[in-house]
């Protein structure tokens, strides 16, 4: 039988061989080999099929709503509404990525983003909740602080720097960042200053709403690559945000004023003892919607940029208790790992748990205090132990704890007989 003759690929002049794939031509010993044959479909392709060839195997990895939230669940304590919200937002978004890559009909349904608006006490665990979503996604992740943000030409940083972090994240890896997730948060300290339209320049307010509009509807941005101002004659880097997430955060204190406002309104000649019924007083963020967060001075322009909105819970006393235990990188965790590194046993008893909610409790401190005032318990320990060969297991009771608390000093930890 005749040897099949080897072809050639007419583009780069390699043969076909070690594996190289080839589309035969008419011409005898004449082909195209894989590599070229991609680099062409790329040239020819429009800007749309274009981002059909990026790496898009990540998408192959995308968790379902369900798997995201039992993720998060190992991080973050309580939430649950916020964490099926979130799940199932990043999961359409993600998925929406992936039919825009392969949406071939023009005609065929758009998908919207779903951005996310997520409004709750401050210290509940809004960036914990995005920064560990973005760890299970493995995509890039940047926080933005709106209040630094002003509108161009003024004081402050361009929302485009907001992208530089992005790109900062992703190692300036443009395709990277460009399906990354953005934080932004404060967005409630942007909001309108007053209702009355223009009597100063609302710079820092309602200008960055305006400016941040550009960015969250989904075109391309000329982005600082060191951030700061822009000027003329620096070089951009063209971001495309099209499939950036973007969650934003704030606290809105005071919303409930507008929440209970509107929902009074409703109760009011519309079945109104049953209605008043079921309403729960005590917890008015439930009940939030986009009209709300108008009432705010967010204008609806970017609300509508929005989607998706929801809330967190204030922690209470229990949700404190299993912050400091339960998350897989629980504070009570990180501190033992940290003496067992220099070979001490660590451990915590339950009544200094106890001690240390009812501080942040008591003095309105939330989730992040508790790092802080276990931080004050135990640095004479973290700065003693070290050198104290003898003592093996140390144990933090309450005497040790409120002693080292206000003391700020003193060995008190009791070692084992
Ligand atoms: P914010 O809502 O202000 O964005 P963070 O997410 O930054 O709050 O929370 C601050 C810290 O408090 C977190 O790094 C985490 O250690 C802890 N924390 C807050 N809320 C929770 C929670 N629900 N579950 C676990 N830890 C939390």
């Amino acid at each position: 039988m005749a040897k099949k003759e080897k072809i050639r690929c007419v583009f780069c002049g390699r043969m076909q061989e070690n594996g190289l794939r080839f589309v035969e031509s008419a011409l005898p010993g004449m082909g195209i080999c894989e590599d070229c044959s991609k680099e062409i479909g790329r040239l020819f392709a429009s800007d749309e099929s274009t981002k059909a060839d990026e790496d898009l195997s990540f998408l192959d990895n995308v968790k379902t709503p369900k798997q995201i939230s039992d993720y998060l669940d190992q991080y973050v304590i309580g939430q649950q509404r916020a964490k099926k919200i979130l799940a199932v937002a990043v999961y359409n978004h993600y998925k929406r990525l992936r039919y825009n890559n392969i949406k071939k009909d023009q005609n065929d349904v758009e998908l919207d983003k779903s951005n996310v608006i997520l409004v709750g006490p401050t210290g509940t665990g809004k960036t914990l909740l995005a920064r560990t979503i973005a760890r299970l996604l493995d995509v890039p992740f940047a926080i933005a602080d709106a209040t630094v943000l002003t509108e161009a030409g003024y004081v402050g940083e361009d929302v485009e720097t907001v992208l530089t972090r992005l790109l900062q994240s992703a190692n300036y890896d443009v395709k990277k960042a460009e399906r990354g997730i953005v934080f932004i948060d404060e967005i409630d300290k942007i909001a309108r200053k007053s209702d009355n339209p223009s009597i100063t320049r609302d710079v820092s307010g309602e200008g960055v709403q305006q400016a941040l509009l550009k960015l969250l509807e989904g075109s391309v941005i000329n982005v600082p690559p060191q951030g700061g101002r822009k000027h003329p004659n620096q070089e951009f880097i063209k971001v495309d945000t099209s499939n950036i997430l973007f969650i934003a955060a704030g606290a809105f204190d005071g919303i409930e004023r507008h929440i209970g406002a509107r929902l009074n309104q409703h109760v009011i000649g519309y079945r109104e003892g049953e209605k008043q019924e079921q309403i729960d007083h005590k917890n008015l963020m439930q009940y939030i919607q986009p009209q709300d967060l108008k009432k705010f001075g967010l204008i609806p322009e970017l609300i509508g940029r929005f989607p998706v909105l929801t809330y967190l819970d204030k922690l209470d006393k229990d949700a404190l208790r299993n912050i400091l235990t339960e998350p897989k990188n629980a504070i009570t965790k990180q501190y033992i790992k940290m003496f067992e590194l220099d070979g001490k046993r660590l451990q915590f008893d339950k009544d200094a748990l106890d001690y240390f909610v009812d501080i942040a409790d008591k003095y309105s401190l939330g989730a992040r205090g508790l790092r802080g005032i276990m931080e004050q318990v135990m640095i004479d320990l973290m700065f003693n132990s070290p050198d104290e060969s003898q003592m093996e297991k140390i144990i933090i009771n309450k005497a040790y704890a409120e002693e080292a608390l206000s003391k700020q000093g003193g060995l008190v930890a009791m070692k084992e007989s």
